[in-house]
């Protein structure tokens, strides 16, 4: 039987990545909480080792772990949002499907030890835990002609001006709170 009660704060819940699957044996915390843990379909293929699975089946030992594909209006937002913030080129398809799925679950918090993702999420107003490593500042990147010093938003791949390449570089910009 389940017991419900309105009193009771609302259920967290938590977008796993793959370095949260492979880092999370000591998070207590999420083992012991009462939360709904949601992994994208396509890091299946990502789980194979022995660990991986191990943990899999710790957090589904409550029958709390739901698989699911981002729906597609999230998946372009987020590769929008990528491109524009210059995250794009750090992030797998994978990554893109787990920051995707946040969006389609307001209030989610999403799990990961990826520098990009947790760069991108910040940007989205997603709230993200992370295991081990949390950046402190978000990038902002751009490009520099390495001939005429030039600067660009966004990614091209020879400068307009002089025809030279660009390198990304990117500032700091801190996040609040
Ligand atoms: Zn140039």
């Amino acid at each position: 039987m389940i017991l419900m009660s309105k009193d009771k704060p609302e259920k967290r819940t938590y977008i796993i990545d793959s370095t949260a699957i492979m880092h999370f044996f000591p998070n207590d915390k999420i083992v012991n909480e009462d939360s709904n843990l949601i992994i994208p379909d396509i890091l299946k293929s990502e789980i194979k080792s022995f660990q991986a699975k191990a943990v899999l089946e710790v957090m589904d030992a409550d029958q709390r772990l739901v698989y699911t594909t981002p729906s597609e209006h999230s998946l372009i937002k987020v590769k929008k949002e990528a491109e524009s913030s210059g995250d794009i080129s750090s992030l797998s398809k994978a990554d893109v499907h787990v920051i995707a799925t946040a969006l389609d679950f307001p209030g989610a918090h999403v799990i990961s030890d990826d520098n990009a993702v947790q760069n991108l999420c910040s940007f989205l107003g997603i709230k993200v835990e992370t295991l081990s490593f949390k950046i402190k500042t978000r990038r902002v990147y751009f490009w520099k002609c390495i001939g005429c010093s030039n600067k660009f938003k966004e990614k091209i791949n020879v400068c307009p001006e002089c025809g030279n390449k660009l390198k990304r570089f990117y500032r700091k910009k801190k996040i609040k709170g």
